[in-house]
This record gives structure tokens, C-alpha cells and sequence, in this order.
């Protein structure tokens, strides 16, 4: 009985696996490691006219994939190189860890993606040409990515900042977690790699709000 039961909720979850995690308050913690999105005009100046973005990749977010391309980010004390993530945006944006900000000497202020007004500025370097990055370097601000219906099930809105604690060996609870909402997004929440060091998240982690 207690098998057959299994099976039936196996295969009910089959298709809704997002929804029963977040009946359960369970999220998937990814962690970002430092990257780059450019726009179409970058990308020619960076990799050659005409050039597209190579699908290494499918990331957790609908319709967003890593890129085989990368690109140097130069700052005034060093350089580092960061993959390009897929597809192409309205406006240049670097994602880094404070961490590799302090390495290459550049600034990153904590903020949501898209929220580049007076952000950091740098050099991105490709194999074809070189641009410079006015604004749009910036430390993401952590947060987590669902559905309506995800939100629904968790009580919590779009753009609520909730508390989200990190089930790992060195357990973390992170404030300040943005929650975003579209019917685009898939559930899990995006931390860096400075972030994941310190609660020790590797493998498959995951989080609950706590509030
Ligand atoms: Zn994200």
C-alpha cells in the first residue's frame, strides 16, 4: 500500500516538481559564479560582425543559457576572466563577487539585476575588441526567482525581502533575499560565490524562508 502510494505521488510530482518544493518551503539554492551579459553591439565588437552566442549550457531560469564565450574583466589592479550568459540584453552587465571586485580593483555595489544607474564601471576584453563598461558592474543582490503560483504557496509577493536559511554543513541564514515573481521564472534562489563559500553551499542545497 504504502509503496503504491509512493508510486502515485511519484508520478502526480512528475510534471509539478516546483510546486510540491515550495508546499514543502524548500528552495533551491544556485550559486552564481562571477559573469558577464552583454548586449548584441558588445558582443560584435567583442567576438567578431555577426557573431551569436553559443549555447553551452541551459541554466534554471527558462530561456537563459551559459555561453561557451568568454571575456576578460579588466580592472585598474588586475584581470579575470568570466563566461558570458545567454541571451543577449539591452545593456551591458558584469556580476561579481565583492571578492573579485577587491581583486581587479573595481566597484560593485549590491544591487538587483537590471539596477545599473551609477554601478561600477570596467573593461570587458574579447578575442575580436575591447569595450568599456561605463556602469553595470554590481554584486547581485541575492534573491529568489518563482512562479505566482510558488509565491502563493510560500506567502510571500514580489519584491518582498524575506530571510532565507541555508540547510549545509555551515548553515546560514541570509536577510536582505529579494523575492522575484513571473510566470518566467522557475524556483531557486541565486547566491554568489562569496556568499556559498561562507554557508559552505556545494552539491544540492537548499533553503527555507524563515521569518
Ligand atoms: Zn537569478
Amino acid at each position: 500500500m504504502c509503496y503504491n502510494i509512493k508510486k502515485y505521488v511519484k508520478k502526480q510530482t512528475k510534471n509539478r516538481k516546483d510546486i510540491f518544493t515550495a508546499m514543502a518551503n524548500k528552495i533551491l539554492i544556485e550559486t552564481s559564479a562571477r559573469h558577464v551579459h552583454v548586449t548584441a553591439e558588445t558582443l560584435e565588437i567583442l567576438f567578431g560582425k555577426g557573431h551569436t552566442l553559443t549555447n553551452k549550457k541551459d541554466l534554471s531560469q527558462p530561456g537563459q543559457f551559459a555561453c561557451e564565450e568568454k571575456v576578460t574583466v579588466k580592472g585598474p589592479k588586475g584581470a579575470l576572466k568570466a563566461s558570458i550568459l545567454g541571451p543577449t540584453r539591452p545593456a551591458d552587465q558584469v556580476e561579481l563577487s565583492l571578492t573579485d571586485a577587491r581583486t581587479i580593483g573595481v566597484v560593485a555595489p549590491v544591487r538587483e539585476s537590471g539596477d545599473i544607474a551609477g554601478s561600477g564601471s570596467c573593461i570587458l576584453e574579447g578575442p575580436c575588441g575591447s569595450v568599456e563598461v561605463k556602469e553595470g558592474v554590481i554584486a547581485a543582490k541575492r534573491h529568489i526567482h518563482m512562479t505566482p503560483a510558488d509565491a502563493a504557496e510560500l506567502g510571500v509577493s514580489d519584491k518582498e525581502i524575506v530571510c532565507v536559511k541555508l540547510d549545509t554543513a555551515r548553515p546560514l541564514v541570509f536577510g536582505d533575499v529579494v523575492v522575484r515573481v513571473s510566470e518566467k521564472f522557475a524556483l531557486a534562489m541565486h547566491i554568489d560565490t562569496d556568499e556559498s563559500n561562507a554557508a559552505c553551499a556545494f552539491g544540492e542545497v537548499y533553503g527555507s524562508i524563515v521569518k
